[in-house]
């Protein structure tokens, strides 16, 4: 173990600026010889005094020079112009003999107690604003997650949903029958799928206007939808088109369920604002065929069985071939 005296004085220079108590090295008559950063804080309130006992007051200058006489090590309390703000504050003072016949005075503020608890309700302030700052933080962290959420469902809704009917858009459909014809040949389950037009459609545009066209295909597309069962799905592949994925069905339960929409979308009444009408659809249906259809082949089927429909006289069902 070195004592202090081992120390170089640039080592003792660095060692004592980094201490926060005041402290100089003075001879036995108290010159200052050197001292630390924090001594000099109380130094600089008197600029001239280049002996220790002239910093305190005639009393406690008296004691100084004493125990400086004695040439001892001592410890007892006083008051010291430490900071810059206080005239003075009370420090325990220390005094230790040096080899070098030399002395090392020490001052170290003590904190008051009213200074402690100014000190306690700083940090206490400080934590509370650092909490709220965090809430803060937090809140606005999960309000930019919620918005991102919020942004990310509608670009799903936008990707996957037509705006005119709500119904799965026509990559979405595709995509389900895509899916489908896996399924299909992973576990060779049988599904079906129906092409639904509306008949005439042109006339209803050009009788009474795109806008009420517009609305008789929201009325037609909630129709389908709320009349096929689950898990049979609804989209929209097309204008005044639509497709249903019928899974688990064969042609016959496709028909079956054609033949209920026909009946359902020619018995109701269609309104408008200002208009009341009838509408029909033709449905075209295709079962899908285990080693030989692909999704577009049986589509294709399934739209030239519509044509067919068409054909007989619209208002009806066909199964393709
Ligand atoms: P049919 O199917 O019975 O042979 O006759 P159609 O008049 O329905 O046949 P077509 O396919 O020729 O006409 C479909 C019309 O649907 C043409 C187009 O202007 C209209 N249409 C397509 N999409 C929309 C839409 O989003 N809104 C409206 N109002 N009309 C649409
Ligand atoms: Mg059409
Ligand atoms: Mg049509």
């Amino acid at each position: 173990m070195h004592s202090l005296t081992d120390l170089s004085k640039r080592d003792l220079e660095i060692l004592f600026d980094h201490i926060q108590a005041a402290i100089a090295l003075v001879d036995r008559d108290g010159n200052l010889i050197s001292w630390n950063s924090a001594f000099d804080v109380g130094k600089r309130l008197s600029p001239d005094v280049n002996n220790l006992k002239d910093l305190f007051l005639q009393k406690d200058s008296e004691i100084i020079r004493v125990k400086l006489a004695e040439g001892v090590k001592d410890h007892w309390a006083g008051e010291f112009a430490i900071t810059e703000t206080d005239a003075a504050v009370l420090c325990d003072f220390w005094l230790v003999p040096t080899m070098n016949e030399k002395m090392i005075f020490i001052a170290e503020r003590i904190e008051s107690e009213a200074d402690a608890e100014n000190m306690v309700d700083k940090l206490r302030k400080q934590v509370k604003l650092f909490q709220v700052e965090s809430e803060v933080s937090k809140k606005l962290a999960r309000n930019k997650q919620i918005e991102m959420e919020a942004v990310l469902a509608q670009a799903e809704e936008v990707a996957h949903v037509d705006p005119l009917t709500f119904l799965p858009n026509r990559r979405t459909i595709i995509k389900d029958l895509q899916s489908e014809v896996m399924r299909a040949e992973r576990y060779h389950s049988l599904f079906s799928i129906s092409v639904v037009d509306i008949d005439h459609f042109k006339t209803i545009n050009d009788t009474y206007g795109h806008p009420v066209g517009d609305e008789v295909l929201r009325h037609v597309a909630l129709q389908l939808r709320d009349s096929v069962r689950h898990p049979d799905v609804v989209g929209r592949y097309g204008g005044e088109e639509f497709i249903i994925l019928l899974p688990n069905s064969d042609s016959k339960a496709a028909a079956e369920q054609a033949n209920r929409l026909c009946r359902e979308i020619r018995s109701k009444v269609m309104r408008s604002k200002e208009h009341e009408m009838h509408v029909t659809i033709s449905i075209g249906i295709a079962q899908f065929r285990l080693g030989e259809d692909s999704w577009h082949s049986l589509l294709k089927r399934a739209d030239n069985a519509m044509f067919e429909a068409k054909n007989r006289g619209r208002d009806r069902w066909v199964i393709g071939d």
